[in-house]
Parts: structure tokens; sequence; C-alpha cells
């Protein structure tokens, strides 16, 4: 399963098509939109039309998985922009829903300048 294009926004700082998903820990993870078979993480729409994510890792026994189930990338491990994922760096991602995230009144102008370094 992926993600519809309602659900499809685009990473400000690279343009790729991302989407949003809750972790288990209740933080909004960015994800690539294009399923990766490799991904690490886990991810399916859930209840209220949010998508769910967690890691590969957390799962140990394969009955756990659920059906629809799709890996993906998160967004910071392949954006050309960024390099490291932080909760910090989420405000300069925009956001699907007008009420989940409002855009930062100064434009994101406080992030610090790109760095093009690869881990
Ligand atoms: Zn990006």
């Amino acid at each position: 399963m992926r993600p519809n294009t309602l659900e499809i926004t685009r990473c400000r700082d690279c343009h790729a098509e991302i989407f949003f998903a809750v972790t288990e820990s209740g933080a909004r993870q960015p994800l690539d939109a294009e399923p990766d078979p490799a991904g690490p993480v886990l991810a399916r729409r859930g209840a209220g039309g949010w998508w769910l994510a967690r890691a590969v890792q957390s799962v140990t026994d394969p009955n756990e998985l659920h059906p629809l189930e799709t890996r993906f990338m998160p967004h910071f491990a392949t954006c050309r922009k960024r390099t490291r994922g932080t909760q910090e760096a989420l405000p300069g991602f925009e956001a699907p829903s007008p009420a989940a995230a409002r855009p930062r009144p100064d434009g994101g102008a406080a992030v610090a300048p790109l760095r093009r370094r690869r881990r």
C-alpha cells in the first residue's frame, strides 16, 4: 500500500515526494512516498487516516506483521538537502494538513545552513 495523492506532500528542502506517518512514540516522521522493499520502516494507514509507522527491527515474530504494512525509507535518510533527522527538523517540512502543523511565521529562516555531507 502506498499513500494517496492527498497524503503526499513535498519536502521543502529537496522537493521529493514524502508523506507523514506517526511513530509508536507519537512523533511525526516524514517517509519517502515510494515504498522501498529495503526500507527500515513499516507503515500502514490506520484508523482516522493517519499512517502509522514502526521500525522493522521491532518485529520479532513474522506473524505480527500487519497485512497492509509496507516498507518505506525515512526521508531523512534519502533527503538530498539534509543529512540528519531530528525532531527539530520537522518544522522545515510542509505538513499535509493545516491543522496538524502550521508553517512558522519566520518561514523557517532560523534553520541552520544546509550541508551536503553524507553519512
Ligand atoms: Zn528532502
